[in-house]
Parts: C-alpha cells; structure tokens; sequence
C-alpha cells in the first residue's frame, strides 16, 4: 500500500469497502476507475484505457466518464448487472489541505435504480430479499421509485422464486448463507443479480414493521431496507410501511402458466405487445398501468371483492359521459408515487411540482363525477380521495405555472410570494431599466446609432462600438475589454459599479429562491403519506374505468360465478387472437363442464384451434378474477384456486433442460398442486417422446387427473387412441375441433364440436404448408399401409392398467418383436424416478432397458 501515492491508497481503501461495485471515483471534472475496474469498464462501455502514475513501479490501469455525461454510463453498467458506488469529493479542493477528502455518496444497484433507460413508466421497479429457516421462506419485495414493500411466507423455495419472477424482480438480497449450488438456479431462472447482505440491527426499521407478525417476514423485510438504507445513503422517507399478504388469498398461477398464457408479455419477444395486458391496458396514469398488472398477476379468489369490482366496472360502462370525462381528468394525473420518491430522493425540480399541483387541482374533479355516477361503492371510492388541499394551495401560491428545469437559475417562484425576493427581483430589473436608458444616453452622447449595450458570462455588460465609429468615443472615459473582428467593446466605471449590484441582487435572488424551492420541497415531504395513499386510490380508479373501457370496446360481458364446480360459457373467444384478427372473425366457441364433467378431451388436425380454445378459457377465467368482464356472450364460472398450464413448447434454454424435462416438470407441477378447484390445460402432453410413451403418460395422467384430482382440466392430444376412455371415465367428455375437406385440401373451421375428431389431418395440413407433392404422396400411401396393418395401438383400458398389468408393449410386435417375457423390464421402468433424473440418466437407463428387452 505504501509503494503508492497518497490518493490511490485513498482509492485502495474506499474501492475496499465497495469491491462488488465498479467504484466512479470523482476526479475534478471525472470518474475515474483504475486497475481491475478499469480494465472491465474500459470493456463494457468501449472506452479507452489508459494508465497513471501512482508512485509503483508499475503504471495503473485507468479509464474515466466526464461527469456530465456519467448518467448514461452507470445505466449501461446497470442494464448489464453491475454495481456502480459513486465516490464523490466532499471538500472544495482550493481549500483541501493534502488529498481532498472524499466519500461514496449512492451505491446504484440492478434494484435500486430511480430512473433512467431501465425504468419504465408502466411498471414497477422491484428488489427483494428471500429469506429462510428450515422449510420456511419468506420475500420481501420493494420498488423504490414508489416505496412500496409487501412481504409473504412460503414453504418451498420453487414457490418463492416463482413468486418472485413475476415480480421480474432484478435484484435479490440475502444473507449469504445460501450455497453456490442453491443460488445459482435462483439467479439464472430470474435474470437478477444476487447481493449480500450482513444486518446488525432492525430497530431503525421498526415503525416500517410494524404490520408484521412473523419472524421471518420481519427479517427478509428489515434486511431489505437495511440494504436500501446502506447503498442509498440517504432519505428513503417515501419508502411505506411493509404489507404482508398470503398467496393463497389469491388466484395461483405459476410462472411458467403466466408465461404461457402471456399475461403480462409475449413468450417470443418478451415483449408486451401481443400479451393479456397489452390487450387491456387502457388505463391513463402510469400508477393504473402499473396496478393494472399488479391485478393480472394476482386475480382474487373472494367472490365479494371480485363482484364489487364488477359492480363497480358495470356501473362505469352504464354512464358512458361520466366515464369519458374520468378519463380525460386522469390523463391530468401525474405519478404521484414515482413523485413522492423522488422528492424524498431530493430529485424534483419546480416543474414536477407544478405537475404535482396540476394533478392535486384534477382530484376535487374526478371526485365529483364519481359520486355524479350515484352508485354506494363510487362514492365511497370518491370521498377517499384525498385532495391534500394544503399541499395544493402552497404551491399555487408559491410556483409559477412555467418554471424552468433547473433549480438553482431562479425564476420558479411567483412575485408577491416572499417580499425579499421580490425587492432583489426589483433591484435585478430596475438595473436592467437603468441598462436601456444609459444605452440610450450614450447614443445620443456620441451620436453612434448602432452603439449598443450587451452582456455575456466572461466580460459581465460591455458597450459595443463599430470600427467605423470608434473614433466619435470621448477619450478617456472608455476602457477597451475585447476587440472583435468588426467591432470592439468598452466599459466605464458607472457601468462597472451598476453591474455589480445587478449581479449581486442576481445571485441573492438566486440563492433565495433555490432556499424558498428546498423549504417548499421539505413540505411536499410531509405530505408523502397522503400522496401515496391518494395515488393509490387514483389508480384503482384508473384500472376500473380501464376495464370498462376494453368491456366496452371489445364486447366483453359480466360473468358470475357458480357454487357447484359449473363451468358454462357461450361464444368464448380468445381476446388478444381476436383484436389481431380484427376484420377477419374470430369463431366463438362454447365451453359446457355440467356438474360431474371435468375433462374435456380435445381433438382435432394441428392447426385447427385446440390451443387457442383452451387459452382462452384460462383467460376468460383469469379475467374474471381480476374484476373484469370476459370475451363471450355469456359466462358462468367456478372460482378458481389455481391454473396450470403445458401449452407449446417454449423450450427452457436458461435451465439447461430439455424440452421434454420441462413438459414433464411442468405436468408433475400440476398434477401434485393441483385441486378440485383447479382449472388445467395440457396441450398434447407426450409429444417431446415416442408415440408409445407419450401415449401412456398421456392415458396415465388424464386418468390421475380425472379420478384422484377432480380439477377442470381441458386436454388436448393427437393421440386419436385415447378418445375411446369417454367409455371407462365418467367425468370426461370428447370434443373436437372441426375442420373440413374440400378438394383434397383441409379448411379450418375453428368451431368446437361435441364427441371425437373422426380423421387426423396431419398430412393435410403438411400439403397446405407446402412440402412437395411428392413427398404428400408418399405419407398417403404410408399412412395407408399402416392402416391396412392395423398398427395403431388402442389404448389401454382403465381397469387393466389399476391392475399394474401393462399390455402396452406387448401391442409393438409390428414394430420391435419382443425376445422374451418383459414384465420384469416393465416393473424395473416403474421404479425409476424419471423426475429426478438428468435427460442424459434418461437416455442411458432408456437404453439399458432396450437392450435387455
Ligand atoms: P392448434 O393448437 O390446434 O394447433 P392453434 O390454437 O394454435 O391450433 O390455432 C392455430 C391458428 O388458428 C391460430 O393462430 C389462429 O390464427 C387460428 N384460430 C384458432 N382458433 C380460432 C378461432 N376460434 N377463430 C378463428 N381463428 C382461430
């Protein structure tokens, strides 16, 4: 250490206390980096890397961002999962005796970023800490541009993180006491960085927790703020008091099934458009896009809350006047949460506060044309809105309408506000008068018309005389300050002396309105709890009138809720396959589960619509849990606890597994969480596998489903075979979607039709994808060959399989003749746990059992 010179030991010694963090050390007019920081950063942000003298022997890696533009910088290291802890100096360097002192001020991390490219204005921001002992867990979430925290217990780790990947939470805090082995999973499967942290004391917190009760949540709660507390070093006054909620009040819906359905984005583009939400977003202030996918993350399982938030969309869509001035009045609406945190983040300037005031002067609005509506729950929505009338008239009386961006340029405050100002503002400006008439005195004076008077930030106010006239200027009375190429420019001491009071009253006037924005800003404080409370009901509000406008829009209808398991919907549709289609119509469909139906078996060639059926009626579901009217001409539903999905084959690259792994980890989800409240859809389960195998897990798991769970479950499959197992399985129905035959070529009719699909379409369907004639031709005559041999397999009946008899593969002779009796393999194949074993493991045991056959 001692080999370098005083300022690098600095360096050394701060960079020691930040060492997961790139350290942006302030140097004058940059942020410097140096040795290891300096070589990736030089790297990641493609700018040059250079060395330093530091007293060693070797020279030091360094590379440096201006200050100015240091934004952009620390957001691309952000966007790529980096820490960055701005060090700042915190002496003026004129008066520094030996190395200036300096201090990191902000440790800006993945979560806990204010603003900037990776903010979204519909989306919450959030960083979570997770939490265990022994089987228990517990997260914490946080977004700190809007303070809010909510907290909730689990009891598997798979839970937790599924929970948390809906949050899309970017950051994850712990204790660091989880293995390598337990976190790496954690992280990959979210895409967020995981951060430690060592807490030494709640009790700063405790007021934050005050509404929890059990150890765990108050720890995962309090280590969050205490991480936010240690990086942000300042005033987190905005942060709210943690909420605690349990996921079983809500709707369960795993993230692979969210993905699936594409609730909040696109499974292929990630993106929102194309998604559930998109579809519904209609809301006008960004806390309402916000709250919206709050609700489409978490549909409600009490019947209560959901019919008074349908009640309340229909009395919306009843008073179309009314609901059309609500929206214009909400566009006036500013966030109000991202606000408050950034006033208690000491970030706003005058203009935010005007919008601030702005949108407080829409509240008394909005509230009357809520209770106009006359409906008990509007108005009691109405009279909770607070219009912190307080808040308003301060700063009415207090801000221009117009203020500029900057906060310490003046020029924010109205006259007739504080009467000091306005006698510096009266000086500034009469300085400026005396300015005009000595210009004019001096043109009459020397009779030089085109002699003017001018300021600028070097020379201060200067008199400008042409070349041409210089010689008309009195001798001796002007003292020359700048020579231009057509011009020159003057000052005499009257001049001299009025500048300076003009500047001077400028500075104080300055330095008094950038005191009077700090006093107004420190009282816009106070009021954060209102703000944050109003801004809540604003945008509950907001995703009501949103919903009534997107019902409206699209045709969608109320639905209600049967007690009895009965699910009945007329002219479904899928709303997001249908606003894409647009013109070219979508085909309604029904979807009838009598008491004692629970499983709706789909048949019908590729193409045809069996996913899109069976999303649409998780949608409609999901839908109607949020509080929103549901694409059909009629719905009746049960309530659903859960929905699971296996739709497509969206391959999960991350986690390393093969497509059939997730198909069948997928299916093992469903199957042991699922319920007799459940709704399910597996769409052609099986297919990652051979025929004969993805067969008999097909079979085994309808039946599981159908005898031992009991849940809604819609099941789609090519397995023609398995429509026969309507004879053995009371509970499950045949349906298929039509298509039919016209001049050798298939047309979909998309229409959901009772009992089995009589013929697959599969060639068909390859001929209207294109492939060659003659390659069509040939499956024909294949397909044909293999129909007169009759090799289809049957499946197998209920009953014999219950026996643990397996005459499954005693029907392959066709295609592999049995050598010897292979009950043994059979009961080897039974006492694997496919689950726990690798896809290599699979294979290799899959051989095993094939050579010994
Ligand atoms: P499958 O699951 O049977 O292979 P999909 O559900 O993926 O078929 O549907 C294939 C395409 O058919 C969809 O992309 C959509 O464009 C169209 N489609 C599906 N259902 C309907 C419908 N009810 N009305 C109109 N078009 C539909």
């Amino acid at each position: 250490m001692s080999q370098y010179t005083p300022m690098i030991q600095q360096y050394l010694r701060v960079k020691a206390d930040y060492e997961d963090a790139f350290l942006f050390f302030r140097l004058g007019d940059f942020y410097e980096m140096f040795f290891q920081d300096a070589l990736r950063a030089s790297q990641i942000l493609e700018i040059t890397l250079t060395s330093r003298d530091g007293g060693s022997s070797d020279r030091i890696p360094m590379c440096g961002v201006p200050y100015h533009s240091a934004k952009g910088y620390i957001e691309r290291l952000i966007a790529a999962g980096h820490k960055v802890a701005i060090c700042e100096q915190r002496e003026d360097p004129k008066q520094a005796k030996g190395v200036i002192k300096r201090e990191v001020v902000q440790v800006i991390t993945p979560g806990t970023m204010m603003e900037g490219a990776g903010i979204q204005e519909k989306e919450n921001h959030y960083l979570a800490c997770i939490e265990r002992t022994g089987q228990e867990l517990s997260i914490a979430v946080a977004d700190v541009t809007t303070g809010e925290c909510k907290t909730a217990l689990f009891t598997s780790v798979d839970a937790a993180v599924h929970e948390l990947a809906a949050y899309g939470v970017k950051e994850v805090v712990t204790n660091g006491q989880w293995s390598e082995a337990e976190i790496k999973p954690i992280q990959a499967r979210l895409g967020a960085v995981i951060s430690v942290e060592e807490m030494s004391d709640a009790a700063p917190f405790r007021s934050l927790l005050s509404a929890l009760t059990e150890d765990l949540t108050i720890q995962a709660t309090a280590r969050l703020y205490h991480y936010l507390h240690r990086t942000q070093k300042r005033s987190l006054d905005h942060l709210q008091a943690a909420e605690p909620y349990e996921i079983r009040d809500y709707m369960n819906i795993d993230y692979f099934s969210k993905r699936n359905l594409e609730l909040t984005e696109t499974i292929r583009s990630k993106g929102k458009k194309g998604s559930l939400l998109w579809l519904l977003d209609e809301t006008k202030t960004a806390m309402g896009g916000r709250l919206l996918k709050q609700w489409i993350d978490r549909p409600l399982l009490n019947e209560q809350d959901i019919n008074r938030r349908l009640g309340i969309v229909e009395k919306l869509l009843a008073s179309y006047f009314e609901r059309e001035e609500l929206r214009e009045q909400l566009k006036e609406v500013y966030d109000l949460e991202r606000l408050a945190g950034r006033v208690a983040f000491g970030n706003v300037n005058a203009r935010d506060l005007v919008q601030l005031k702005k949108s407080l002067g829409q509240i008394p609005l909005l509230a009357g044309g809520l209770k106009q509506m006359n409906e008990a729950e509007l108005t009691k929505l109405a009279d909770s809105l607070d219009p912190c009338t307080e808040l308003f008239d301060q700063l009415d009386q207090a801000l221009i309408e117009d203020p500029p961006i900057g906060v310490k340029e003046g020029g924010m405050i109205r006259d007739g506000f504080h009467a000091q100002l306005d006698e510096y503002r009266d000086a500034a400006r009469n300085g400026k008068q005396w300015i005009a008439e000595l210009e004019k005195q001096e043109r009459d004076k020397t009779g030089i018309k085109s002699l003017k008077i001018g300021y600028n930030r070097i020379f201060g106010y200067y008199i400008e005389v042409t070349k041409a006239n210089l010689a008309l200027l009195e001798e001796g009375r002007y003292e020359r300050k700048q020579t231009l190429a057509n011009c020159e420019r003057f000052v005499t001491p009257e001049l001299k002396e009025k500048e300076t009071l003009i500047l001077e009253a400028n500075d104080q006037m300055m330095e008094l309105e950038y005191g009077l924005f700090s006093q107004l800003r420190e009282q816009v404080k106070a009021f954060i709890p209102r703000l944050q409370r109003l801004a809540r009901m604003v945008s509950e509000i907001d995703v009501l009138q949103c919903f009534a406008a997107v019902s409206e829009a699209r045709r969608f209808v109320r639905p209600s809720f049967s007690a009895n398991g009965i699910m009945h919907i007329e002219g479904g549709r899928h709303p997001v396959v249908e606003k894409v289609m647009d013109a070219q119509g979508f085909v309604p469909n029904d979807c009838q589960m009598e008491e004692g139906r629970n499983v709706l078996l789909i048949t019908g060639p590729n193409m045809s619509g069996k996913s899109t059926y069976m999303r649409q009626t998780a949608l409609i579901a999901i839908l109607a849990q949020i509080g929103c009217y549901v694409p059909a001409d009629k719905a009746v539903l049960p309530v659903f606890d859960q929905i699971f999905t296996r739709i497509g084959a969206a391959d999960d690259l991350v986690s390393g597994q093969s497509t059939f792994m997730v198909e069948m980890l997928e299916a093992k989800h469903a199957i042991v969480s699922a319920t007799d409240r459940s709704l399910i859809l597996f769409d052609e389960i099986g297919r990652g596998t051979s025929t004969y195998d993805g067969m008999a897990l097909a079979q085994a798991m309808i039946e599981y489903i159908h005898t031992q769970i009991g849940a809604k479950t819609l099941f789609s499959t090519h397995y023609h075979e398995l429509t026969v197992l309507d004879e053995t399985l009371p509970h499950m129905q045949n349906v298929h979607v039509t298509a039919a035959e016209q001049e050798g070529k298939v047309v979909f009719l998309h229409k959901v039709k009772d009992g089995a699909a009589d013929k697959s379409y599969g060639i068909h369907v390859a001929q209207l994808a294109g492939l060659p004639d003659s390659v069509i031709k040939r499956a024909d005559e294949i397909l044909q060959s293999f129909e007169s041999k009759e090799l289809k397999t049957a499946p197998v009946q209920a009953d014999v399989i219950s026996e643990g008899q397996l005459s499954f593969f005693e029907e392959k002779p066709a295609v592999k003749p049995a050598k010897k009796d292979q009950s043994s393999i059979l009961s080897k194949l039974l006492n694997y746990d496919i689950m726990e074993m690798t896809p290599m493991e699979a294979m290799n045991t899959l051989y095993a059992l094939q050579k010994e056959a």
